[in-house]
């Protein structure tokens, strides 16, 4: 325990002292079972905490747990949750000015994600987290760090790291959060195998708490239960067979009544790309891992993105292969939005009709008449094409629309949260009205490939250079904010961080690039080198969590000084 001694005389030395005599604590102390590593140490008691590695000299953990790169996920994603939990048990928190006697470990959603939180490897698991060096007013307060950093810190390495018996951690509910993971991340890798593009099974809690919270609703949420013309079933690693309903390729229509639930059941299955939680309700309700959900969102910047297999030449004569704007419409940006999915690839589009723009998504019989400039083919001329020539399936929420009815393979009917299969009854209804002319018949083909010219993007912030998150949706890059708020599947402010920092790695290497290729590529080496190698110094990375490359893109394509246009 000489480390820990070590530590306390240093402690004793600086106490009182100004605030900057905290510096000297850098380094790192053996305390027997774990050892901590102070990697940065803050400023002043208001500036950004200081940042801490705990590493636990020995993984007591059973291999079978993190054996793979699916259940070492898991495991470290239960492990940054019970350290998360095991600070607020054993932390008192607030001990002076400023973020003093604080202890944090980056906050975790619903969702199972890589993150920089936490490490296991065989032969360690360490655990990153942020601390407000304790002061009393602008001064050291070294009796508040003694409790600190040598009661308080290793209670919550014992509780939230290490296995009981020895520790805390609840083995038996470690190895089921490691199973369901693994059982919903099979599932989705079944979807292309089974002609399916989601599943959503029998007993799963689709609504959520509030608008605002992602947790399940606690009370009066009614389980799904699968039409039975839908009912699939499948056989999981560590559970028997399991039943839902298997959404087959194609045109999907989910249709009903104002609030019947089908924006819940959509906004499940755009969560179905990420493995939940236990007890999160949607444990076993997945969908294909590149599914994108597609929204109007007028507004926002476009950049040199080949909308014409959706809109025509605008007034004036504008061409729309190589489009651009800094304030879209809603058709307009709805367009790019799909374009840009497709660039970045995508099997699925999920489509809400209540944050689509009408006019995109349908031109009635009247309108035709009355408007014979319209540039746009909607997007229920689309839908087919999209399936047969680029194998693209679309679940489409309709309430208002029943001209989709013509286009959709299936039709499933949501009253009172209950699906049921209305295709038939849909059939008959269809008969009754003449066929709809389409628009277009024309094949889809892929939008045309563009370059980013990363010199556009300015990441100088008076001398610094940055490129950071900041929140969920908020990207800052030099003095340029990048505004998320409308990707929906976006999941946490460690993948924004992620994405930040791979954007600040494109301007860095500087060269002109194939988005989607670009995008690939950064996630690629991600994968091979861990999110850690975002990090920019050795020690603790910051705050990250894996994205996905359709959030990347994104990201990349609201940047509002980017330049890009077809590659020559
Ligand atoms: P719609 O899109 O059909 O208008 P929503 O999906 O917005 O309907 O759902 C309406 C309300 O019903 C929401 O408050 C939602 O949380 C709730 N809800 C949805 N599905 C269920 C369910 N299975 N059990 C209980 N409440 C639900
Ligand atoms: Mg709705």
């Amino acid at each position: 325990m000489i480390e820990m001694q070590r530590l306390r005389s240093t402690l004793d030395r600086i106490d009182r002292k100004g605030y900057g005599a905290y510096k000297d604590l850098s380094g790192s102390y053996d305390f027997g079972s774990f050892t901590l590593f102070v990697d940065r140490v803050q400023r002043d008691p208001f500036a950004p905490p200081s940042l801490i590695r705990v590493r636990a000299e020995d993984n007591a953990f059973d291999r079978d747990l993190f054996a793979n790169q699916v259940r070492r996920v898991a495991l470290e994603d239960f492990l940054a949750r019970s350290v998360e939990g095991e600070i607020r048990r054993v932390v008192r928190g607030n001990r002076g000015s400023g973020g003093s006697g604080r202890v944090e470990i980056q906050r975790t959603s619903q969702v199972v994600l890589p993150r920089t939180s936490m490490i296991v490897e065989p032969a360690y698991v360490e655990a990153r987290m942020a601390v407000g060096l304790p002061a009393r007013g602008r001064s050291v307060d070294s009796r508040a760090a003694h409790t600190m950093l040598l009661e308080e810190l290793p209670e919550v390495v014992r509780r939230g790291l290490v296995p009981a018996p020895e520790g805390g951690v609840d083995v038996q509910r470690a190895k089921f959060h490691v199973e369901t993971v693994e059982d919903a991340d099979h599932l989705r890798g079944l979807l292309p195998w089974l002609g399916l593009v989601a599943f959503v099974a029998d007993g799963s809690v689709l609504p959520r708490e509030s608008g605002s919270s992602d947790r399940p609703l606690e009370s009066g949420a009614l389980p799904f239960r699968s039409p039975e013309e839908y009912r699939v079933e499948v056989k999981l690693p560590n559970r028997d067979v399991v039943s839902g309903m298997g959404v087959p390729e194609g045109v999907t229509l989910v249709a009903g009544g104002g609030f019947h639930g089908k924006s819940t059941l959509l906004s499940a299955l755009s969560w179905g790309v990420y493995d939940h939680v236990p007890g999160d309700g949607r444990e076993l309700v997945v969908a294909r891992g590149d599914a994108v959900k597609v929204r109007a969102e007028d507004g926002r910047s476009i950049s040199g993105v080949d909308i014409s297999a959706m809109i025509g030449a605008l007034p004036g004569g504008r061409t729309t292969e190589d489009f651009s704007t800094p304030n879209a419409s809603g058709s307009t940006s709805q367009a790019a939005n799909i374009a840009e999915a497709l660039e970045v690839g995508t099997s699925l589009l999920l489509v809400d009709e209540d944050t689509s723009a009408t006019n995109f998504m349908i031109r009635d019989e009247r309108m035709r008449e009355l408007v014979r400039r319209e540039p746009i083919s909607p997007f229920i001329d689309l839908v087919r094409p999209l399936h047969r020539s680029l194998g693209i399936s679309t679940i489409v929420v309709v309430g208002g629309v029943g001209d989709y009815l013509d286009v959709a393979d299936r039709v499933i009917l949501l009253e009172d949260y209950s699906p049921s299969d209305a295709t038939p009854r849909s059939r008959e209804v269809t008969r009754k009205f003449p066929p709809r002319a389409p628009l277009t018949d024309r094949d889809a083909g892929p939008p045309r490939e563009r370059a980013i010219d990363a010199s556009s993007i300015d990441l100088r912030r008076g001398k610094r250079q940055s490129a950071r998150g900041r929140g969920l949706h908020t990207i800052e890059l030099g003095r340029e904010r990048v505004d998320l708020s409308y990707l929906e599947q976006l999941a946490e402010g460690g993948q924004t961080e992620a994405v930040a920092r791979i954007i600040g790695e494109l301007v860095a290497a500087g060269e002109a690039r194939g988005v989607g290729e670009f995008v690939l590529e950064a996630l690629a080496s991600v994968s091979e080198k861990g999110l850690d190698s975002l990090g920019d110094f050795r020690g603790h990375p910051g705050e990250m969590s894996q994205p996905r490359a359709q959030e990347l893109a994104a990201a990349i394509n609201r940047i509002r000084p980017l330049r890009a246009g077809p590659r020559t």
